[in-house]
């Protein structure tokens, strides 16, 4: 922020005598006191006065008049001296019993209210989250597996363990900020010392500075590489599974924590089977006597087979439960079901023989 005219400060003009100077404080200084019942204005009443202090001085107005505000500031040694000089002036007007109080509202409270403090940036950041997209079959989905995978990830680099610092180097405390990863800066005024801290622009707020960067990882803590990792996969996954794997992700930075890896599960379609949540369906081809007469057939199941017992007389589309023969519940106990859907099958070649059977039953029926 651009620093106002002290002759603009004092609402008096370029031209004006250090008597006229000396009124234009007088009146706001009464005005802004902090003193005041109405707490006056701290910060109006600091511009007043560090106004007043170069206007009302012959050789710091001269200076002022010619350089502005660059011109007298790199003269000024605001210290105590001045301080008593100020309190010196200031006493003319009669506020003498309290300036120390003005003195300890601004100088004291200057520092304590200005000043903000920050905790030492760590270099540490964590790893990013990995996704991996597996296809398994469904068998596999149904009945879980182990597989392994290859995955591109960053690991921790072997060189530097991850601090990103030749072996054997150590950091060295950045000059810039002594190894506090902020930077203070004074700014001292009439009434009060005040503190700004602000990230140290060299280190980045770290504090500390690596000389020789680990020449395996380029400084970066950490290396790409194809990561081999066994994935268990539990029974009862589906399109959709989200599987979570703690700290398999990219391995942080200078000790930063890994992120996680998700794989996202896809199912593969399958050529006998179709799956609606955990049940599973199939459709059976019959023969008509087999439907007309009832049957015992051998149903395939996803780990093998099972008798189904198909009563005389089942039209074509009626199902059929095998309790269990289903997905396992991914979560809790249990599993769903196989349902066996039966399929009449009307023939479209017949044999001569066959032709007259059928001729036979048609008018039997
Ligand atoms: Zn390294
Ligand atoms: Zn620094």
């Amino acid at each position: 922020m651009a620093q106002r005219d002290y002759y603009e400060t004092l609402g008096v003009g370029r031209d004006a005598s250090p008597e006229e100077i000396k009124k234009a404080y007088r009146r706001l200084a009464k005005q802004f006191h902090p003193d005041r019942a109405n707490g006056g204005d701290a910060e109006k009443f600091k511009e007043a006065t560090e106004a007043y202090e170069v206007l009302s001085d012959r050789e710091k107005r001269l200076q002022y008049d010619h350089f502005g505000h660059a011109g007298p500031q790199q003269e000024f040694n605001f210290g105590p001296t001045d301080f008593s000089r100020a309190r010196e002036a200031f006493d003319e007007f009669g506020f003498g019993s309290s300036w120390n109080d003005v003195f300890d509202a601004f100088f004291g409270e200057g520092i304590r209210t200005t000043r903000t403090r920050q905790r030492q940036r760590s270099r540490a950041q964590p790893g990013e989250d990995l996704e991996y997209r597996l296809r398994i079959t469904l068998e596999d989905a149904a009945l879980g597996t182990r597989m392994k995978v290859t995955i591109p990830r960053y690991a921790v680099c072997s060189s530097c363990q991850g601090s990103g610092r030749e072996p054997g180097t150590g950091a060295t405390a950045c000059p810039a900020c002594q190894g506090r990863g902020q930077v203070e800066y004074h700014q001292r005024t009439m009434l009060g010392s005040f503190v700004n801290v602000r990230t140290c622009e060299r280190c980045g707020g770290f504090g500390e500075i690596v000389s020789s960067p680990c020449k395996h990882c380029s400084g970066q803590g950490r290396v790409q590489e194809q990561s081999r990792l066994t994935l268990r996969i539990p029974p009862g996954v589906d399109s959709g599974s989200r599987l979570r794997l703690k700290n398999e992700g990219n391995a942080g930075r200078f000790g930063g924590p890994a992120g996680d890896l998700y794989i996202m599960v896809e199912v593969t379609p399958h050529n006998r089977f179709t799956r609606h949540g955990d049940d599973l369906r199939l459709r059976l081809p019959i023969s008509f006597a087999q439907a007309t007469l009832g049957a015992r057939l051998q149903v395939p199941t996803l780990t093998g087979q099972e008798e189904l017992h198909i009563p005389a007389g089942t039209q074509s589309g009626e199902v059929f439960k095998l309790k269990g023969q289903g997905v396992p519940h991914l979560r809790g106990r249990g599993k769903g079901d196989l349902l066996v859907k039966v399929q009449v099958v009307v023939p479209t070649k017949l044999s001569a023989r066959q032709r007259k059977l059928i001729e036979e039953l048609g008018r039997e029926l």
